[in-house]
């Protein structure tokens, strides 16, 4: 029989932390902690597979769960002392959700279950604390009315707000018992008028609707979203914790917090977090109150009047301290952890692997490696490639002046500059635009999840470290200002205030989540410093990589910020980029329009040089390593001059007349030009073209040994090939004027000829192919577009429609389609290394500096990845996680 429900408590439980499928990240860990040893109330966890059961059934639940729960919660009574719902002695519990993976877009929390009419006043008569029964039976009708009634929060705000203007009251502090009994009398009526029934008294009513809330917030609107977002499957489910309740709202010597055992923006190893005295769990997160520091060094550094945790309850601190500690040693991760203070006895209410910034993780994960914590290759793991992103984006110009306007909580780093918006359906709209946007908001919750990551940057002006909007952040990349209190923003008329400026929907403003400076207009930004923890740890990846890593670049810039990324040659140099250039392209046009050889012979003459001097200044930049130029592969129409005033230019070169050049320019002109006369169709129709092209190369390897004494090796690469017999056609040419240059200047300069494999032909006829290829370099892009018959510049269009209807999890132009293009690329591989067994294989296409595409390069055992110069790091990261993987699935088959 299934076991639907599993108790922890009293130092023992029935679950482990790895259970966490079973029991959702939160259950397991606190089943954990139990078995730990720590002080973690009592309670049990409804497993994640009801939550499935739920759904497979028309929202039934199993029929033993009902007296499993029941069972469960007579073992927290026993333990507690307590009974659920008796009037003189009333056990209330909490009630969580907890998925595997925690998922701010679901229903969170009811703390406070089992009161009503009665239990309250047994509450207040055992507590001896009238006003505190009250305000927590208050607390509960407003959490249960709005996360289990969907209620609206406003509403019972109003009625708080008029009972506090009424009796000339500020502070919910200065409410007593009487004033929250007529809180209650208003907000029971709220519920009364909005549902037309009174709000539940019956404690059994209340824990199964809070449950069926649980499991019903699986599946709503903000939930699906941040899965979509995150990639975490619907059929995971979630789990629900009920626990007994535990206050930290029950006097001066109770509080209530939520600390990182590291500080989770910086990684430094110090303890960081936030607790308010007298207060209960939501009044943290909902950055109501101004949260104190825990630690002296926390309240000096945040430059905080209010006492720290380590001076007003010192052995609570040193106690919680402890238990920091222990979680990591037993964890060996950073933990994010939530705990109540009563009557000065501590309570663990949670544990976690702690969310944290790309900078802090890099600090932690180098830091347990020294601290001998974990090995080098769990550090390694535990970066996620694609974070590196953001500690490869610049940061503000320390020269640069700024016009700071405000300053709030440096909540998520990185600078970033836009336009100013007010919600986030226009933070996603503009974003759609290709508009920055920086989102503006008093405070964020899961319903902007989508505008926050349409946004550049997010700033609020309420809310702590801990707050929704500084933890989403966190978590997205996104950098992020927190609690930038002096700002008025009025969503009314889409404007922020503060002394005498002015700032409106629209006006580009600057934030920098790294020292929590709001500025008006643009300012410049600054490369990152890529020394300390970042070499280290990118040291370590290469020692544990094998797959090369190389970078698709042609200019200068690109190539010298490739070579300070890592990259170890260029694997794709596309010359046709190289023809764009405003000095040249009028010498392109001319020879793309010649109607003979001899004409595009002369233009190809002007060309010829400036593409010799781009080949020396890559050779000397890369400095011997190699280096693939791909001869011209794009459709000539590209080149065309389009305005009237540019065909003028190009005749008068040309020395030819404007009415030639249109005529030529309409002739040339392709209906489906991605497949059409382009790639080494080019060559084949006008060898001239790549003749001139490798005489380039051939004189640029020649000058720069002369020049620098470095041996370049060129690899020429051929587009587009489908059959063995144009790339011996091609590899004829190049062959031949590789022989004259060597002939003409007694250098003799090595050389590979090789092709893309970017077409299923040349997948398949890859053996043939080999016998004349030194080398293929896979040009997933255009496989990818000719596999699936997908225009790769119109897809976008209508790709969304297939992700929504699961023909395609992923965009197939991001993220290789392993399944179809992958066999392709297997299939040609295999066939590749049989004809020639040292065969250099590689990958040029996008896909390149996507982590998981590098994961299954890994595994097709290409020799190296090419990638955009920004992508370079995270390839180097992804490819040694792929190669330690691939050691573990060795080791363990
Ligand atoms: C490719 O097709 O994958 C490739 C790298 O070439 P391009 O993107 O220039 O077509
Ligand atoms: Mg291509």
């Amino acid at each position: 029989m299934t076991k639907w429900v599993y108790s922890f408590g009293e130092g023992k439980a029935e679950g482990r932390a790895e259970m966490k499928n079973l029991l959702g990240g939160k259950g397991a860990n606190l089943a954990e902690m139990s078995n730990l040893g720590l002080p973690v109330p009592p309670g049990f966890t409804v497993t994640t597979e009801v939550c499935t059961y739920f759904y497979a059934h028309g929202r039934q639940y199993p029929d033993s769960l009902r007296a499993e729960v029941g069972a469960a919660l007579a073992e927290i009574e026993r333990i507690v002392g307590m009974k659920f719902g008796d009037a003189e002695n009333p056990l209330l519990v909490s009630v969580r959700s907890g998925a595997r993976a925690s998922m701010p877009g679901m229903m969170d929390t009811v703390l406070n279950l089992g009161l009503n009419d009665v239990t309250v006043a047994g509450l207040a008569r055992r507590s001896g604390d009238a006003r505190f029964a009250y305000d927590s039976y208050r607390r509960f009708i407003q959490m249960f009315g709005n996360v289990v009634l969907d209620v609206d929060h406003h509403h019972f705000e109003e009625v708080l707000e008029d009972h506090k203007r009424g009796h000339d009251l500020n502070l919910d502090t200065e409410l007593t018992a009487e004033d929250w009994q007529e809180v209650i009398k208003g907000y029971k009526e709220v519920v009364q008028e909005a549902l037309g029934r009174p709000f539940p008294q019956d404690p059994q009513e209340q824990l199964w609707g809070a449950i069926g809330a649980v499991f019903g917030s699986w599946m709503n609107a903000r939930a699906i979203t941040y899965r979509k977002l995150h990639d975490i499957p619907a059929e995971w489910g979630t789990a629900v914790n009920i626990q007994a309740m535990v206050f930290g709202n029950m006097g001066g010597d109770c509080a209530t917090g939520v600390a990182f055992t590291r500080n989770p923006s910086t990684g430094e190893n110090a303890f960081y977090g936030e607790y308010l005295i007298n207060a209960q769990g939501e009044d943290v997160v909902a950055g109501i109150r101004t949260p104190q520091h825990l630690t002296i060094a926390g309240k000096i550094a945040n430059g905080s009047d209010l006492p720290a945790m380590e001076e007003s309850m010192p052995e609570v601190f040193a106690q919680l301290n402890a238990v920091r500690l222990k979680l990591e040693r037993h964890y060996r991760d950073m933990q994010d952890i939530e705990f109540t203070v009563q009557q000065s006895k501590l309570y663990m209410l949670q544990t976690r692997s702690g969310k944290r910034t790309a900078p802090a993780a890099l600090k932690i994960a180098v830091d347990m490696v020294r601290e001998g914590l974990i090995s080098e290759k769990e550090g390694i793991l535990r970066i996620e490639p694609k974070s590196l992103d953001q500690l490869l984006h610049p940061t503000l110009d320390p020269k640069a002046t700024k016009q700071i306007i405000a300053k709030g909580l440096p909540a998520s780093p990185g600078a970033a500059s836009g336009k100013v918006v007010f919600t986030a359906e226009e933070a996603e709209k503009q974003a759609g635009l290709g508009e920055n946007v920086i989102l503006c908001r008093v405070e964020t919750s899961p319903e902007d999840i989508h505008g926050m990551h349409a946004a550049k940057g997010i700033l609020t002006t309420r809310g702590g470290m801990t707050s929704h909007a500084a933890v989403v952040a966190r978590g997205m990349g996104r950098s992020c200002v927190a609690g930038a209190g002096e700002l008025r923003i009025d969503y009314k008329r889409g404007i922020i205030t503060v002394r005498n400026v002015e700032v409106r929907a629209g006006d580009i403003i600057t934030i920098d989540g790294s020292t929590g400076e709001v500025m008006l207009g643009e300012v410049p930004t600054i490369q990152p410093e890529l020394s300390g923890d970042f070499a280290e740890l990118m040291g370590w990846a290469d020692a544990h990589r094998r797959m090369k890593v190389r970078t698709n670049a042609e200019t200068p810039l690109d190539a010298r910020t490739a070579r300070k990324f890592g990259a170890e040659g260029i694997g794709l140099c596309r010359t046709e980029h190289m023809f764009f250039d405003a000095d040249r392209i009028i010498a392109v046009r001319e020879m793309i329009l010649a109607e003979s050889e001899a004409g595009r012979r002369t233009a190809l003459a002007k060309i010829a040089p400036m593409q010799r001097k781009d080949f020396v200044e890559l050779f000397k930049i890369m400095k011997g390593l190699p280096v693939t130029i791909r001869l011209l592969d794009p459709p000539l129409h590209e080149f065309l001059p389009n305005s009237e005033a540019e065909m003028v230019e190009v005749a008068k070169a040309a020395g030819t007349d404007l009415q030639k050049v249109q005529h030529r320019s309409l002739q040339l002109h392709e209906a489906n030009p991605m497949l059409g006369h382009r790639g080494c169709r080019l060559g084949i129709s006008y060898p001239e073209i790549y003749e001139m092209q490798a005489r380039a190369i051939f004189e640029a390897a020649v000058e720069v040994f002369k020049e620098t004494g470095e041996t370049v090796i060129p690899e020429i690469m051929i587009p587009l090939v489908g059959t063995k017999k144009e790339l011996d056609i091609l590899k004829a040419v190049i062959d031949r004027v590789g022989a004259e240059v060597i002939a003409a200047s007694g250098h003799k300069v090595d050389y590979l000829v090789g092709t893309m494999i970017e077409l299923p032909r040349a997948a398949l006829q890859a053996a043939k192919i080999a016998e004349t290829a030194g080398f293929f370099s896979f040009g997933t892009n255009d496989l990818t577009q000719t596999t699936f018959g997908i225009s790769r510049d119109d897809a976008g269009a209508f790709l969304p429609d297939y992700q929504r209807a699961g023909i395609l999890e992923h965009d197939p132009f991001v993220t290789l389609d392993t399944e179809g293009v992958g066999e392709l690329v297997q299939i040609a591989a295999e066939r590749g290394r049989k004809t020639r067994p040292d065969i250099k294989l590689g990958i040029c296409g996008e896909h390149g500096g996507d982590p998981s595409s590098v994961y299954f390069c890994e595994k097709v055992g290409l020799d190296y990845v090419s990638c955009s110069p920004y992508r370079v790091p995270i390839a180097r990261l992804a490819a040694a996680q792929a190669a330690i993987e691939g050691e573990k699935r060795a080791s363990e088959a």
